[in-house]
């Protein structure tokens, strides 16, 4: 099973008041703190704030430094892992950006602005979300009139190649649309390492790769190793070789800056579980050796320190064969008040297992090594930055997750920065029925739509149980959206149910009527914002969304549980019955947890093609219409604040956090000093 990372659902799922702090200097200071930064293309740049950072004690504030740090310098190996020549493109496109000395004002020099923030957001050239090159909206010929009245000694020169020939090199790749074209490629009838531009593999073919795997991989090992999650892997004389990334290795000169803050981290650590951790994760780095990173993974699963740390080559999203990692950091401590909610939670798993509508015998005995809290994130890195999740279940390797349990977080503080972000930008008044939902969404839309996160991560993705000789891989392309559909699912038959209101989760019923009404208008309605006319949908999140909120409008249909209405030319779908559509959630979650225990994939096939993929054409242009008038960008991705040491005859007495509110400023502070890396690798 992969790792369930939560992306941010859409605005639906994060629209409504803050009710998680309510102490009036967070409010004042809520107040004057502007969220939403700047807007183009389809991206938004949003901050986050640190609250309580101020009242952290000197080495916790000391740990958060190093380790945020550490976050930042492994920057440069994500945007080369995302492709091989997007870091000379990125040294290019900011060159031209601090030296030309021609008219800025001009709309051709605005499109190369936009192009430039563009592949900021995504690492690189290739859209973060869609994985297709990113197209320049000006031409060749302005590309070269850039070029040629900026600084030269600026450009950077790929090897053995003079910086005209290096941008000679660059342009098909930034202007070609069937030059490198797509990082990830997961179409069946192509081979998909050749197809895809990621840079995890050099002059070999899937076939090749699949059976170099093959011949490693003991059948009766019960605690493999990732294999080949941290190499690269080329042709050597016709033979097939991984070049591991470490310290001496590939990615050499970042690792060690990432260690050199490591370190720094362990003189302050929270706890002698995590230094041991810490200690683990810079001998992983110096050897690359995969049972390390496993003895690293056990270590930190049961490590509960205050403060807490991902940092590693975790995520195997953007390999289409799912083995190879991207870098990645996030750097948090606890919320303590608001963890209270996970612990409730978690320690009432059995209760929530054995009352599931599910059938006996896919039910879990004994459910165990639930551990859930809610954080706050001082600083995002690699591939969890500018676009972050708001929830994280680690580690990936099954067979950890089995003996020794899986961590999974709910990130307080980036749904807060969401929720404050889309306060006032018209969105519920659009998408709403009437007013008495814009109140629902209002007063309690934060608060279940966090609650449906903690349900989903900490109990909807560990419940259930597979029957003797099924794989969750049976389930083959249509295992993901099923999987998360499996967890939505069981988050919203429980978040209706009166144990919510009894365990003080949920102050009344109104709570989780708002994330029924949220769940099925996003679901089937407003995540369209995310798709091009014409396409369908792809994302396993999204698939599994529209699965559900469609499957039960269908089923429903005789009792009127959901009806669409039609008013002045818009479209709604209104709930009428609240407690049918959780039975009918009830219906489907023990159905989708049949098909993943018995590994039915013809079943599971024909749910996810009838209800999940399929776009209605005439709904999703109206969705898009009402979005364009409303002018919110469908993705959003975060500046990190920024720390500075204070020093006192030596020694650190605190550290003081700045929050920017210049993405471009960010991005090049970044590019000069924590670019570790030669232009190409
Ligand atoms: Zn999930």
């Amino acid at each position: 099973m992969k790792t369930k990372k939560i992306i941010i659902a859409s605005l639906a799922i994060v629209i409504a008041l803050s009710c998680s702090r309510t102490k009036k200097e967070d409010m004042e200071q809520k107040e004057s703190f502007d969220y939403v930064l700047e807007q183009f293309a389809d991206l938004r740049i949003l901050r986050y704030q640190v609250p309580d950072f101020d009242e952290l004690n000197v080495k916790q504030k000391q740990l958060l430094y190093y380790l945020g740090q550490a976050a930042l310098c492994g920057r440069d190996i994500l945007w080369d892992q995302n492709g091989k020549y997007n870091l000379a493109i990125r040294k290019t496109l900011e060159n031209i950006y601090e030296t030309y000395s021609g008219n800025r004002t001009t709309a051709e020099f605005e499109k190369f602005l936009v192009y430039l923030k563009r592949v900021w957001f995504s690492n690189g050239i290739y859209h973060h979300y869609s994985t297709d090159k990113i197209l320049p909206d000006f031409s060749r010929d302005y590309f070269t009139e850039l070029t040629s009245n900026s600084d030269n000694k600026g450009f950077p020169q790929l090897q053995k190649h003079s910086v005209l020939e290096t941008l000679d090199i660059l342009i098909p790749v930034i202007f070609d649309k069937d030059v490198l074209g797509k990082k990830v490629n997961q179409d069946p009838d192509k081979d998909l390492v050749a197809a895809s531009a990621v840079n995890f593999y050099q002059n070999v073919n899937e076939k090749e790769v699949t059976s170099y795997y093959e011949t490693m991989k003991d059948p009766d090992d019960t605690t493999p190793v990732s294999y080949g999650l941290n190499t690269r892997i080329v042709k050597d004389n016709g033979a097939l070789k991984e070049i591991t990334w470490k310290s001496g290795g590939l990615y050499g000169e970042a690792i060690d800056q990432i260690i050199f803050w490591l370190e720094k981290a362990t003189s302050v650590a929270d706890s002698p579980e995590q230094l041991a951790g810490i200690e683990k994760l810079i001998e992983y780095y110096r050897t690359g050796n995969l049972t390390t990173w496993d003895e690293y993974n056990t270590i930190w699963v049961s490590d509960t320190s205050f403060v807490d740390f991902v940092n590693g080559f975790v995520e195997t999203y953007s390999d289409p064969l799912g083995m190879k990692a991207t870098w990645e950091s996030v750097i948090n401590f606890k919320d303590l008040e608001a963890t209270k909610r996970t612990k409730i939670i978690s320690s009432n798993a059995q209760w929530f297992e054995n009352n599931s509508p599910i059938r006996d015998r896919f039910k879990k005995k004994e459910v165990k090594g639930v551990s859930a809290k809610v954080i706050i994130v001082s600083m995002l890195g690699g591939d969890c930055y500018p676009h972050t999740p708001i929830g994280i279940n680690l580690p990936n390797a099954d067979w950890i997750r089995k003996e020794h349990g899986s961590k999974s977080v709910t990130i307080q503080n980036i749904t807060d920065a969401y929720n404050e972000a889309n306060l006032g930008s018209g969105f519920l008044e659009e998408f709403c029925y009437d007013s008495v939902e814009i109140e629902l969404s209002k007063k309690y839309g934060l608060l279940s739509g966090n609650l449906h996160t903690d349900l989903h991560e900490c109990l909807g993705h560990g419940s259930g149980q597979l029957l003797e000789g099924v794989r969750s891989e049976d389930l083959k392309n249509y295992q993901s959206p099923l999987e998360e559909a499996r967890a939505d699912l069981f988050a919203l038959y429980y978040i209706m149910d009166p144990k919510m209101i009894e365990l003080g989760l949920l102050p009344n019923e109104d709570a989780a009527k708002a994330a029924y009404i949220n769940y099925i208008r996003n679901g089937i309605m407003t995540q369209l914002n995310r798709i091009k006319p014409g396409n369908e949908i792809q994302q396993a999140h999204m698939r599994n969304r529209q699965l559900i909120a469609k499957w039960c409008y269908e089923n429903g249909k005789d009792e009127n549980v959901i009806e669409k209405i039609v008013k002045d030319d818009k479209t709604y779908y209104r709930i009428n019955d609240f407690q049918k559509l959780r039975g009918l959630f009830g219906e489907l979650l023990a159905e989708v947890q049949r098909i993943k225990s018995e590994g039915d994939y013809e079943a599971g096939k024909e749910l996810v093609e009838n209800f999940a993929v399929k776009v209605d054409a005439d709904l999703h242009k109206e969705v898009l219409a009402r979005f364009e008038k409303l002018h919110i960008a469908p993705y959003s991705g975060f500046v990190n604040p920024e720390y500075e040491l204070v020093e006192k005859d030596g020694e650190i007495t605190d550290v003081k956090i700045h929050y920017v509110d210049d993405f471009a400023g960010q991005m090049l502070k970044y590019g000069k000093e924590y670019s570790f890396l030669p232009v190409v690798n």
